[in-house]
């Protein structure tokens, strides 16, 4: 079965999409422990289509390069493991220093990535979007985790290239 990945830097709203993708179905708690710790694995399909889909998490916060790091680890394993990638930033914050450096690490790989501008909650948010163009990852998906807006098209996408 295909596997997405979800990576991003805290607070982008990457487990508010986890839960609603594998909503009323199981989230296997991965028990290995360090940085893995807090990735959970669900399941789910779309369009008839079923995969797996991985919430990255588990960052303890240290001094600022010891959060990094950890970010860095999360998005190298999700290339590892990952059929697709879903990389996460937040309108409400604008690109920061952090999402511009897993750009860096995601743009020196092949797997499919699939830049999700968050909190796209109305449309002055839509226009602030445009932003993220400058991380060099191409065009984007304005999606509302939170109430489930733009998800449709992000996954019709998604599953195309699994
Ligand atoms: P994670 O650290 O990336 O897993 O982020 P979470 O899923 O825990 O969400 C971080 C915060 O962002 C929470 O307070 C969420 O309720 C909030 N959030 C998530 N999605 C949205 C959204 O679409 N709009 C807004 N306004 N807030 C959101
Ligand atoms: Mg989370």
């Amino acid at each position: 079965m295909s596997i997405v990945a979800i990576v991003g830097r805290p607070n982008v709203g990457k487990s508010t999409l986890f839960n609603r993708l594998i909503q009323r179905r199981e989230a296997i708690v991965d028990s290995v422990s360090g940085v893995t710790r807090d990735r959970h694995y669900g399941k789910t399909d779309w369009n008839g289509k079923e995969f797996s889909i991985i919430d990255t998490g588990g960052y303890v916060k240290g001094s600022d390069d010891v959060f990094e790091e950890q970010i860095d680890k999360q998005v190298e394993l999700a290339i590892d493991e990952a059929d697709a990638i879903i990389f996460m930033v937040d309108v409400e914050a604008g690109v920061t220093g952090m999402d511009e450096d897993v750009a860096n690490l995601l743009r020196r790989q092949n797997k499919p990535v699939f830049l999700v501008v968050n909190k796209v909650d109305n449309a002055m948010r839509e226009e602030n979007a445009v932003e993220f163009y400058s991380l060099g990852l191409g065009d984007y998906y304005t999606i509302a985790g939170i109430s489930g807006s733009g998800t449709g098209d992000l996954l019709d996408a998604l599953v195309e290239v699994l």
